[in-house]
């Protein structure tokens, strides 16, 4: 669908726009204000002359996507997971890799899914790269090629995914991968926790190798129903007592949801007195999590950490894509709207307070280190401006006629065809 209308080139006052108080730092809700546009950049609206009636459109600084894998996206018509089960999307992907993550099948893959989230929006991305050796050998070359070829339009992070069972200290093939991590700009040191008998082992070196080399911690963390499995806990003391000095954040964290109230609030104290940050991902636990054989039974429990609670406790919360029409999330792409219209709706974010929509801006800027999405003079002009004018507006549509500036200059948001990647998808 088209842009629902055309602005004017560069120097110009968008009249009577519709913003969140809080992306302007003031208190309530909405505000209706103007934003002027020069040079690119956000300026001074008492300077600018030409000016356009926005009639109550929403503005939105561009989006932060902090957790997303475009290595895996789009394996879908040739690698669907065969039950919709965590285990299905695990052994799906693993064959899928080994067969066929060539630098070849990876970077037009990748390249899709930032197209996707250019058109829609998205400035700045952090990426999770499968990084067992010799995938990360393979993966992490593509990465940084395509994040030279981005800079201009998509800020680009990575963080090496592998399970704790694979970890290993710097003498075994962990310890390339590490350095492989720190030799590239925004790489970031990653790891999935499960239960291990020596998993407090393995974090403790984890940490030792990332403040060795000065990198910030992402963790994929207890992405089950369990409520036995709690290795977030192991996480936040250990953190606590190595004062290890990166940041760190945690994702996914379900059995939260599924604890004893009690034990899961005790948690959640630990992890803001370690001062760790959290980040969502509510499409993909609800695909995955609680998911009978055979699809036979309705599911319950819908896996989304509890985010009420832990911005009651001062904890960063942040929510993100995650996978795209990969066996782990059959859909999505790489619309940061949407994750924020899903969140929204799962995780009861209306009716609480009204600052959530920083948990898609500002919040994953912060952990992640990417530059500040800013509404201010002097800002660059990269927003995302709808026709909605209030929150049930903007909820109640895809906005597929949104405007994408970036530097003032309004984007053609054309998305790419899925039929560029069918030579990728034979089986
Ligand atoms: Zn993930």
């Amino acid at each position: 669908m088209s842009d629902f209308t055309k602005l004017p080139h560069d120097t110009v006052t968008l009249a009577n726009v519709t913003i969140p108080a809080c992306l302007l730092g003031q208190e309530g809700d909405l505000l209706r204000t103007d934003i002027a546009i020069s040079g690119g950049r956000i300026a001074e609206a008492r300077d600018i002359a030409l000016s356009v009636d926005m009639a109550g459109a929403m503005v939105f600084p561009a989006f932060v996507d902090m957790h997303t894998h475009l290595d895996k996206g789009h394996i879908w018509p040739r690698s669907p997971n065969p039950d919709g089960s965590f285990m299905g999307a695990l052994t799906t992907v693993r064959a899928d890799s080994s067969a066929r993550w060539s630098a070849e099948d990876l970077r037009p893959r990748m390249e899709f899914s930032l197209r996707c989230a250019l058109a829609h929006g998205t400035r700045a991305i952090r990426t999770h790269l499968d990084s067992i050796a010799p995938q990360d050998g393979i993966t992490w070359p593509v990465f940084r090629e395509l994040q030279e070829d981005w800079a201009d339009r998509i800020d680009l992070q990575a963080v090496c995914l592998i399970g704790c069972d694979k970890w290993t200290d710097d003498d075994g093939p962990f310890g390339h991968t590490a350095d492989l991590v720190a030799g590239t700009r925004g790489g970031v040191l990653g790891m999935v926790t499960y239960p291990m008998d020596d998993l407090r082992d393995r974090i403790r070196g984890f940490f030792a190798q990332a403040a060795k080399r000065g990198l910030d911690a992402d963790f994929h963390v207890d992405e089950t129903m369990d409520a036995s499995v709690e290795t977030l806990r192991d996480i936040a003391e250990l953190k606590i007592e190595t004062g290890f000095p990166g940041r760190v954040v945690v994702g996914h964290c379900c059995s939260l949801s599924a604890q004893d109230e009690t034990r899961a609030l005790d948690t959640l104290d630990l992890v803001a007195k370690a001062g760790i940050d959290v980040v969502s991902l509510p499409m993909c636990n609800l695909y995955l999590q609680d998911r009978a054989e055979g699809g036979a039974r309705t599911p319950r429990r819908r896996g989304i950490t509890l985010v009420h609670e832990m911005r009651e406790r001062g904890i960063a919360v942040s929510f993100a894509s995650d996978n795209t029409r990969d066996p782990f999330y059959a859909y999505g792409d790489m619309d940061m709207l949407e994750v924020m219209r899903e969140a929204t709706r799962i995780g009861h974010l209306d009716h609480s307070r009204t600052d959530w929509v920083e948990s898609f801006l500002t919040a994953p800027a912060a952990t992640c280190g990417f530059d500040a999405p800013s509404l201010a003079p002097g800002a660059p002009a990269d927003l995302v401006i709808v026709k909605a004018r209030s929150w049930t507006e903007l909820f109640a549509r895809p906005q597929s006629d949104r405007i994408v500036l970036r530097e003032g200059v309004q984007i053609d948001r054309t998305l790419p065809d899925y039929a560029e990647l069918d030579p990728l998808m034979t089986t």
